[in-house]
């Protein structure tokens, strides 16, 4: 992978930049989403803001349409985009079942702490409710490569993806960020780059600096 500063032309070409072999990030904001480059096409690990689908289409294009998507959690910067693009690609997308009910529209979602987060989350909150193709657990390999883990804390569902490449990739949503649960569930695993919902990405002996010190 070039570190150069001005990437490589997909990465000038489509706003993504490649963390490790055929894994993407792709920036929009104060939001990741992630695009893997798989033998059976692009899987696309969370979505984004409402409003999002065709930055993430736009940059996809040169990868392949996503045949799924994986969800970490359902808050608004994750799941905002979530059903246009399960209905503009076909993408099957996957979620954990405590996080169905404020996906399919059935609850609001579950406000965070603290007053400015609320005031924010309020703001985006008007997700466009989806269906959901497959419920995912703990220990599940929906798609090839990829082991479902489940490390509520943030919410009670949310899910982190290992794929098993390049020593190990950890998709941590926002697990990683203070919940005790999540980051001891790390501490069992192994694996040499992390990437996050939020801020930059880890590589390198990235399970050694998640773990609790
Ligand atoms: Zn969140
Ligand atoms: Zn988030």
């Amino acid at each position: 992978m070039p570190s150069s500063g001005t990437g490589t032309a997909l990465e000038r070409l489509s706003g993504v930049r490649e963390v490790v072999d055929g894994v993407f990030a792709l920036r929009l904001g104060m939001v990741n989403v992630h695009l893997v480059v798989t033998d059976d096409g692009v899987v696309l690990v969370d979505t984004g803001l409402p409003g999002q689908a065709a930055a993430i289409e736009r940059a996809a294009r040169k990868l392949g349409t996503p045949h799924a998507i994986l969800l970490t959690h359902h808050h608004p910067d994750h799941a905002g985009s979530a059903a246009a693009l399960r209905e503009r690609t076909g993408a099957r997308l996957f979620a954990h079942a405590a996080e169905a009910p404020f996906l399919t529209g059935h609850f609001q979602a579950d406000e965070p702490e603290g007053r400015l987060r609320k005031f924010l989350f309020r703001r985006l909150a008007k997700v466009e409710p989806t269906k959901i193709d497959q419920l995912v657990g703990d220990g599940a390999e929906p798609l090839p490569g990829f082991t479902v883990l489940h490390t509520p804390g943030h919410t009670r569902g949310h899910l982190s993806f290992l794929l098993d490449r390049a020593g190990g990739v950890m998709f941590a949503g926002d697990a990683a960020t203070a919940e005790k649960g999540a980051v001891e569930r790390f501490a069992e695993l192994d694996f040499e780059h992390a990437v996050f919902g939020h801020g930059p990405a880890v590589s390198g002996r990235a399970a050694e600096q998640l773990r609790p010190r």
